[in-house]
């Protein structure tokens, strides 16, 4: 028997389980072909169709229009925060980037490699626990594009709302995608890394309107150019197929699961439960403002941090695993994945109320 562990980690996260037994169960033969998906070319039939049919589904559960390229590339989303200002500044300096956690610090500091970036607005002075006002937004008439993070990994911070700006609005959904529907109509590009709620780590995914592609700066290497990426239908150089593969499976059992309404739902569910206990309790606590809490990363404190470790080895000890905090900022967080279920949240919950009593 195998003895799964409940699994909070924000990256690589948990995949779903029925994913990896039809991945167990197609590993050293995939339908019959004689040989792993690991092991085929990825110019073959075989492949080529599994590509596909993972593009076609992921269109599909995301309804994305026709005029959007879907891109399966590697390098992380780190790779594509150069990428966006080498392709979408279209001649421009200029680009406003909101700051609102690490990933956009990082965002932003990689683009200042490339333009003049302009910080639309900033939370660091509440220490990443709010989101601007968008009536404070000081946006440049002369920006090629606004970049924001819609759900920041490490405070736990997400947009329930969409910014509406004048300039193409780009994305770095790694942490929020697939989690709900979204109007992808309404954005200029997004881009995630795969390895929370795609699939594993080593591909990752760019959604962009192709009006906006085709005018990438001269010295853009090709690995990271939209247009070339999407002429050669993501197959420039060797994909990373595994992975691939996976996240075909992932949107798959998507598909199965009712598509994104319904995992909306048991996300939405599963975050509603967890900070109730959070709230309900005078030894833990959440510091993000209430309508800003992200529903795919709770980060929390105990009301004694000297604890910490303890509540860490406990957890483990009761198969929580990986529930600290990122190592920039300490304390715990909880990532609530769509491979995450009630079951899992309900468990922790009941270890946290233990944990409380015994120590609290
Ligand atoms: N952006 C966000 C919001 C993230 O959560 C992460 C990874 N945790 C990254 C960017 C960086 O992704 P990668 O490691 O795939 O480059």
């Amino acid at each position: 028997m195998v003895q799964r562990k409940y699994n909070f980690c924000a990256g690589p996260a948990a995949l779903p389980e029925p994913v990896l037994e039809q991945a167990q169960a197609e590993l050293l033969d995939w339908q019959g072909r004689g040989l792993s998906v690991m092991e085929m070319s990825h110019r073959s039939k075989e492949f080529i169709a599994i590509a596909e049919k993972a593009e076609a589904d992921l269109r599909e559960l995301l309804a994305v229009p026709d005029d959007y390229a879907v891109l399966f590339v590697q390098g992380g989303a780190t790779a594509q925060f150069s990428a966006v200002p080498l392709n979408l500044l279209r001649g421009s300096a200029k680009a406003d980037y909101l700051n609102t956690g690490q990933w956009s610090k990082k965002a932003i500091a990689e683009a200042r490699r490339f333009c003049d970036v302009n910080v639309v607005a900033s939370a660091e002075n509440t220490n990443f626990s709010s989101i601007p006002e968008p009536s404070e937004w000081q946006t440049d008439n002369n920006a090629a594009y606004l970049h924001y993070t819609p759900n920041e990994t490490i405070g736990g911070v997400e947009f329930h709302w969409l910014p509406r700006v004048s300039t193409p609005l780009v994305a770095d959904m790694s942490s929020t995608i697939l989690s709900r529907p979204i109007d992808v109509s309404q954005f200029g590009l997004i881009y995630a890394g795969a390895q929370k709620n795609i699939g594993p780590a080593g591909l990752t995914l760019v959604i962009a309107k192709r009006e906006l592609l085709g005018n990438a700066h001269s010295l853009t290497p090709s690995t990271l150019n939209y247009q070339t990426i999407d002429d050669g239908k993501s197959m420039l150089n060797t994909p990373p197929t595994f992975a691939w593969y996976l996240a075909g499976l992932v949107f798959e059992w998507l598909k199965e699961g009712g598509g994104l309404e319904a995992q909306a739902h048991r996300n939405h569910q599963k975050a509603t439960s967890l900070y109730g206990f959070i709230d309900g309790s005078d030894f833990y606590g959440n510091p993000v403002e209430p309508q800003s809490r992200s529903w795919m990363n709770v980060p929390f404190t105990l009301a004694d941090a000297a604890l910490d470790k303890t509540f860490l080895t406990e957890a483990e000890e009761n198969d929580l695993l990986n529930l600290a905090g990122h190592r920039s900022v300490g304390g715990m967080r909880a990532s609530l994945y769509n491979a995450v279920s009630m079951e899992a949240v309900e468990a922790l919950m009941s270890f946290m109320r233990d944990f409380e009593q015994r120590h609290g």
